[in-house]
């Protein structure tokens, strides 16, 4: 048969209510956020029966964003999306009151050669503002049908879908054609960007009437002067970040994490009694080993699951666009668009959205540096081993998450600053354009779901690549390299394998640990799986000597934490290190493909490293020195050579970008 399917893709500004719309158009429920997020995934349904009289039409949704500009690799995403998904009509959700930003879009949209037509969303909500759009003018101006919607109460879905299936096959011009530039001039790309401002801004006084601004301020206004604040903005930022830590791993959390083990323990020990009969070689590896890894990361689940839930309530009462705009400025001080918020905020669920998220930023340098830099953001995957080492050494206390965070900001304002050195690149003023929705009550359904999505995926992986991971750490640990039960742990294949790296680690632990260094090996499989490997490795064969010992540690990654025998400064910057060194695989494939560029994406990886350990060097000696612990002279001066053979090397790097330019300069005036 024939595919005579129609695709109708609907393209928009993030929070224009294309997820809405869509959900409208289909009869699906995709999550809908009250934020500046990016739609990464493809989603495709058809569009229901009752609007249009078949079911062989397909609504395609295009990934949100605020602009398109046909010379920028950004745009590369969206117009390949284009190309490939080949859709007939493109219906273009405008946010009608937030007219100029969303029509800024609309003319790249109509460039692109394909039918487009206006849906002027939210029209419900600008009609309770009293403002006035002029659709028909509107409409004449751009020379495209334009229809008043809400998708809230699906509101002209019929008309819309009508005007989108009869606009098939026509050909429109564009009512604004982009110069003929050099993409790679900076300059002349934002030049270009102002002209295209100027245009539209010109269109909308004819079209839109606003009501005259009154005195009296709005609720979302006044509660803007405090949020948005410019001195008040950041601490209350911080603020609301310390509360959702203390409750996601303290107050709420922490309890329920304590009940889950206890249940799962009960699950861990009969397992046990199934393989009371076999050999008790095997029961360790499978029980106390694989089966105690698991049990040991899946116990930190509830603290992941609240702090996604909170986050999600943050982010649909609109708070989290806010954020963005209280940080950009600081961001735009080291060269960052203020774009590279999001990317930076998403990655607190997990980095590889959050790189992903770094292809709205438009400029090349600047998309690469926030794909490189939004690992310092620690993620999800890393809250089990904050908890872990928090709970072990520091009593549980908020403060070690809300500093790790604070810490991965503070690294990335360094990081970008590095970068800018590093390429030679002048901080300039950039645009930023973002979004700021409506306040509204935070949606409890909304967040649940969100939160039980990803306890989905973090159950999924615990149960494949953890599991994985610790059956192979395990058998590496059980046996020698001539496949014999291993009399000490410390003869088997791993502890011969991580040897190595353990002396690496020395200068920020104090002690030679192969486990230590074990797990942070298999940190770059999965973050969660420094918990399940130093579960392993601390509960591993000693203990089957030690029956006693083993009953009271097994499963427990807290307990097994207290026998690493390392000291706080230690366990602080061992844990930094984790949290700051590469990222895992998964997440280093995303920026990889963001970056387009072996050179930069190794680049990448190298500061990363690079920082992780100088960090943890520094909080290891300095926190060993107040402390007045012992100090390894020996080991202390290695890592010192080490950090400063790496910051040799940046210099010189840096000399270079600098005298190339001088060059250039040079070259230009002669
Ligand atoms: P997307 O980011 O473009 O997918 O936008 P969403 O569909 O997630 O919608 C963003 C916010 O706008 C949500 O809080 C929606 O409930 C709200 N919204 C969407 N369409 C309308 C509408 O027509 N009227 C009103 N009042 N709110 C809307």
């Amino acid at each position: 048969m024939e595919d005579t399917t129609l695709r109708i893709a609907l393209a928009g500004n993030p929070n224009s209510g294309k997820t809405t719309m869509f959900n409208a158009l289909t009869g699906q429920s995709e999550k809908v956020g009250n934020w500046a997020g990016v739609t990464v995934d493809k989603i495709e349904h058809s569009i229901k029966k009752s609007l249009c009289g078949t079911e062989s039409i397909l609504a395609v949704d295009l990934p949100g964003a605020y602009s398109m500009s046909p010379f920028t690799s950004e745009e590369s995403v969206t117009s390949d999306y284009v190309k490939t998904q080949n859709p007939d009509v493109i219906i273009n959700i405008v946010d009608a009151t937030n007219l100029s930003r969303s029509l800024f879009f609309t003319t790249q949209l109509l460039e692109l050669g394909i039918p487009v037509v206006i849906a002027l969303n939210k029209s419900d909500l600008n009609d309770k503002k009293g403002n006035q759009i002029d659709a028909k003018r509107l409409s004449a101006q751009l020379g495209t049908t334009v229809i008043a919607t809400s998708a809230a109460s699906a509101r002209g879905m019929k008309e819309l879908v009508q005007a989108a299936l009869s606009a098939v096959g026509t050909v429109q011009s564009a009512p604004y054609k982009q110069a003929d530039i050099d993409l790679s001039d900076r300059d002349a790309v934002e030049a270009e960007d102002r002209r295209r401002f100027a245009y539209v801004n010109e269109l909308v006084k004819t079209v839109e009437k606003r009501r005259v601004f009154t005195r009296v301020r709005s609720f979302d206004d006044k509660i803007d002067a405090v949020l948005t604040n410019k001195w008040l903005g950041i601490p209350i930022f911080a603020v609301v970040m310390f509360l959702v830590f203390q409750i996601s791993q303290v107050w709420v959390g922490t309890p329920i994490a304590d009940l889950l083990v206890g249940l799962l323990e009960i699950f861990q020990a009969w397992v046990g009694t199934l393989f009371e009969g076999a050999s008790p070689l095997l029961s360790a590896i499978l029980v106390d080993g694989v089966i105690g890894g698991v049990v040991a990361v899946v116990g930190f689940l509830p603290l992941v699951m609240v702090m996604y839930f909170l986050i999600a309530l943050l982010e649909d009462c609109g708070y989290m666009a806010r954020v963005a705009v209280v940080l950009d400025p600081i961001f735009k001080r080291v060269g960052l668009s203020g774009k590279s918020v999001i990317p930076f905020v998403i990655t607190v669920g997990c980095a590889v959205p959050g790189i992903m998220a770094s292809r709205t930023v438009r400029l090349e340098r600047e998309r690469r540096a926030t794909a490189m830099l939004a690992p310092f953001m620690p993620c999800g995957a890393k809250i089990p081993v904050i908890s872990l080492f928090a709970g072990a050494f520091f009593d549980n206390a908020g403060w070690v998450s809300t500093v790790m965070y604070l810490s991965g900001i503070v690294l990335i304002f360094l990081g970008a600053l590095l970068v800018n050195l590093i390429t030679g690149s002048r901080t300039r003023k950039s645009y930023f354009i973002i979004e700021i929705p409506e306040y509204k009550l935070p949606s409890l359904v909304e967040a649940f779901k969100s939160m039980c999505g990803r306890g989905k995926e973090y159950i999924i992986k615990a149960t494949t690549i953890i599991l994985l991971c610790n059956m192979a750490v395990q058998l590496m640990q059980t046996f020698t390299w001539s496949f014999a039960v291993a009399e000490s742990a410390e003869s088997s294949i791993l502890a011969t394998l991580a040897r190595p790296f353990a002396y690496l680690l020395v200068p920020i632990l104090g002690v030679l640990s192969w486990q230590m260094a074990a797990a942070a090996i298999t940190g770059f499989i999965a973050k969660e799986n420094v918990v399940g490997t130093l579960a392993v490795c601390f509960v591993g064969l000693e203990n089957l000597i030690d029956t006693e010992e083993l009953a009271m540690l097994e499963g427990s990654g807290t307990e097994v934490a207290g026998i690493m025998a390392i000291s706080k400064a230690a366990a602080l910057a061992y844990l930094m290190f984790n949290l700051y060194s590469p990222p895992c695989f998964a997440a280093l494939g995303a920026m990889r493909a963001e970056m387009k560029s072996v050179k930069w994406f190794w680049g990448g990886v190298g500061l990363q490293l690079a920082v992780g350990y100088a960090v943890a060097y520094v909080v290891y000696t300095v926190g060993t020195l107040i402390t007045g612990g012992d100090l390894n002279v020996r080991a202390a001066l290695g890592g010192l050579a080490f950090i400063v053979a790496i910051a040799v090397f940046i210099t010189v790097i840096i000399l270079r970008t600098e005298k190339s330019i001088r060059d250039k300069r040079a070259a230009k005036n002669a």
